[in-house]
C-alpha cells in the first residue's frame, strides 16, 4: 500500500475533513508518511474562503511538486470544489477531488496503488475504475480539455453537485491551538443560508448533522483516549492520544445543528444529552451565529462548569446597512442583546466576534458605527477579515467597491481596538483564580514556566513544569501583552480512575 501524507489548510471544519480521510485510509493499510517529501501520495486539503487562501494553495502545489517530482498530488476541499480546472492545471496535480467526492478519496488511492509502471507522476487511472462499485452519480472529466494545449499538466477532475450531498465526513482532529491536548470534534456540516460575501455553502452544501448518539460514541471514545487516528496539522509531528479533557465542538453553522435530523434534535438538547451521557470534563463550542444564542443556552452555560464561558458570534458590521446587504439576518441592536444576555449570567465569559471590514459600498459612516459599537460593548476578542471578493457570490457582483488602501486602515484600526478590548479583559482578571488546562510547552520555555488555557480563553502562563493536558486552578498575578501570568493555587486532577 503507497505512503500518503495530508496537508492542510483551512478552518477546523476542514481539518476534520482531513482527520477523516486519513482515518479510512489507515484503515485500509496505507502507512502515513513523516514528511510530504517521503510520501507516495499527498492529498492536499484546501480552503478557499479569501484569495489569499487561494494563492497558499497553488503555491503549496508548486512547492510540492518541485520538491518532490514523483509525487502524486491529489487535490480536495473547498478550493477543489470551486473550480476545480483551475487546480487540475498546475503541474503534478494527478487528482483534483471536489468536497462533494472526498469519500471516494480511498478508492482513488486503492486504484492508483494498483497501477504498474510504466507510468509517470502525471498518467491517470481511468475514472471508471473510481466508481464501479459506486451509485452515486458524479460528474468528472479530463482536465485536458480545460488544460493550454500542450500542456503536459493533466490531471483528473472528480466532483458533482455539492447540494446533493448527504453524507457526514468527520473524524476527531488533534493539534490546532492545545498541540494535541484538546481535540475537535466536527458535527455539522454545509449552511443553509446565503450570506452574500460568503462561497462557504456552495462548497460544503446543505446544512447536515452527525447524529446524536454518534457524537456520543466519538466523545467516549476521545474521553478514554481511543478515539483517534493521529491526524497531522500541517507538519506537526504526530502524537498519541491523550484522553482527552476538553473537546471543542465544531460546525460551519453550528446553531443550525439537528434540523436536518428526523426526528428533529436542537443543539441545545445535543449538549444536555453529552452532559448527561459522557464524562467529558469540558465542552467548548467554537463558533455561533448570534441568534442561536438564547437564553436557554446561556443559562445551560450558566448551570455548569463542564462547557467552557466562551461565546464566538459573529458580527461582520455593526452597520444596519451593511448587515442588509450582507443579508444578514440580524440588526445590531438584536446582536447587542445577546452579547448582553451573556454578559449579565456570565460576567467573566470570553465574548469573540468575527469583523469583515470593507464590503462593497461600506462608508466612513458604516465603518464608525462598528467600531462604537465594539467599544461600547464587553467583546474580550475580536478576529479582523479585509473583504475578499469571491467569484459566485452575489458580493462580487457589487461595483461600489472599497480601495485596499481603506480597507487596509479600517481592518488596522478594528486591531487595534480588539487589542485593547483583549488588554482590559486580561487585566480584569488580575487576583482570580482560573481553571486551566495545561498545553504542551513549547521549547523555549521548557523548564519554567506552562501554558494552559482558561475556560474564558485565556493563555496562562503558569510558573513551574506540569504535565500537559492536567486541570491546575491558577492565580492571575500579572498580565503581558498577549497572555496571563499565573501560580498554581492548588493543581487539580479530574482523571478519572
Ligand atoms: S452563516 Fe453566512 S457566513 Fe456563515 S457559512 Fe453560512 S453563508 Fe457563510
Amino acid at each position: 500500500m503507497p505512503t500518503f501524507f495530508i496537508e492542510q489548510f483551512g478552518c477546523r471544519a476542514t481539518q476534520a475533513d482531513g482527520a477523516a480521510i486519513e482515518r479510512q485510509l489507515l484503515d485500509r493499510g496505507c502507512t502515513s508518511a513523516a514528511t510530504p517529501t517521503t510520501a507516495d501520495i499527498v492529498v492536499l486539503n484546501t480552503c478557499t474562503v479569501t484569495a489569499s487562501a487561494d494563492a497558499k494553495a497553488r503555491d503549496a502545489i508548486r512547492r510540492l511538486h518541485a520538491a518532490n517530482p514523483a509525487v502524486r498530488l491529489i487535490v480536495t476541499g473547498c478550493y477543489a470544489q470551486r473550480v476545480p480546472e483551475e487546480l487540475a492545471a498546475l503541474p503534478g496535480v494527478s487528482w483534483v477531488v471536489g468536497n462533494s467526492h472526498k469519500p471516494q478519496i480511498p478508492l482513488l488511492i486503492d486504484s492508483l496503488s494498483s497501477v504498474t509502471p510504466p507510468y509517470s507522476a502525471n498518467d491517470f487511472f481511468p475514472v471508471a475504475a473510481l466508481h464501479s462499485d459506486s451509485t452515486v452519480p458524479f460528474h468528472s472529466f479530463v482536465g485536458a480539455e480545460l488544460a493550454p494545449p500542450n500542456s503536459p499538466h493533466l490531471a483528473k477532475i472528480l466532483t458533482g453537485n455539492i447540494f446533493d450531498r448527504a453524507e457526514f465526513l468527520s473524524a476527531p482532529v488533534l493539534g490546532g491551538e492545545g498541540n494535541h491536548t484538546r481535540p475537535t470534534l466536527k458535527i455539522q456540516d454545509g449552511c443553509d443560508s446565503r450570506c452574500s460575501y460568503c462561497v462557504i455553502p456552495f462548497v460544503r452544501g446543505k446544512s447536515r448533522s452527525l447524529p446524536p448518539d454518534k457524537v456520543i460514541e466519538e466523545i467516549r471514545r476521545l474521553i478514554v483516549g481511543q478515539a483517534f487516528l493521529p491526524v497531522r496539522v500541517r507538519s506537526e509531528s504526530l502524537c498519541g492520544s491523550l484522553p482527552a479533557r476538553e473537546i471543542v465542538l465544531s460546525g460551519i453553522n453550528l446553531g443550525t445543528y439537528g434540523r436536518d435530523l428526523s426526528p428533529r434534535v436542537e443543539f441545545e438538547e445535543l449538549l444536555r444529552r453529552i452532559l448527561g451521557e459522557t464524562s467529558v470534563e469540558r465542552l467548548r463550542i467554537s463558533s455561533i451565529e448570534p441568534l442561536d444564542v438564547t437564553q436557554d443556552l446561556v443559562d445551560l452555560f450558566a448551570s455548569t462548569d463542564r462547557i467552557a464561558q466562551h461565546f464566538h458570534m459573529p458580527l461582520q458590521s455593526a452597520s444596519n446597512r451593511i448587515l442588509a446587504a450582507m443579508h444578514r439576518w440580524y440588526r445590531a441592536e438584536h446582536y447587542a442583546r445577546r452579547v448582553e444576555l451573556v454578559h449579565e449570567r456570565l460576567p467573566h465569559a470570553a465574548i469573540g466576534a468575527d469583523v469583515i471590514t470593507g464590503f462593497p459600498g461600506e462608508t466612513e459612516d458604516d465603518h464608525a458605527a462598528t467600531v462604537a459599537f465594539i467599544e461600547r460593548l464587553p467583546f474580550t476578542y475580536l478576529h479582523v477579515f479585509s473583504f475578499s471578493k469571491r467569484p459566485g457570490t452575489k458580493a462580487a457582483a457589487l461595483s461600489n467597491e472599497v480601495p485596499g488602501t481603506i480597507i487596509k486602515r479600517r481592518a488596522r484600526e478594528l486591531r487595534a481596538l480588539g487589542e485593547k478590548k483583549s488588554a482590559a479583559f486580561r487585566q480584569s482578571q488580575i487576583g482570580r483564580t482560573l481553571r486551566a488546562l495545561t498545553l504542551h510547552p513549547s521549547s523555549e520555555l521548557m523548564g519554567r514556566q506552562t501554558p494552559a488555557l482558561s475556560s474564558n480563553y485565556l493563555r496562562v502562563f503558569v510558573d513551574g513544569v506540569f504535565p500537559a493536558n492536567q486541570w491546575l486552578d491558577v492565580r492571575v498575578g500579572s498580565c503581558r501583552e498577549t497572555y496571563l501570568v499565573g501560580q498554581v493555587s492548588e493543581s487539580v486532577s479530574l482523571q478519572k480512575q
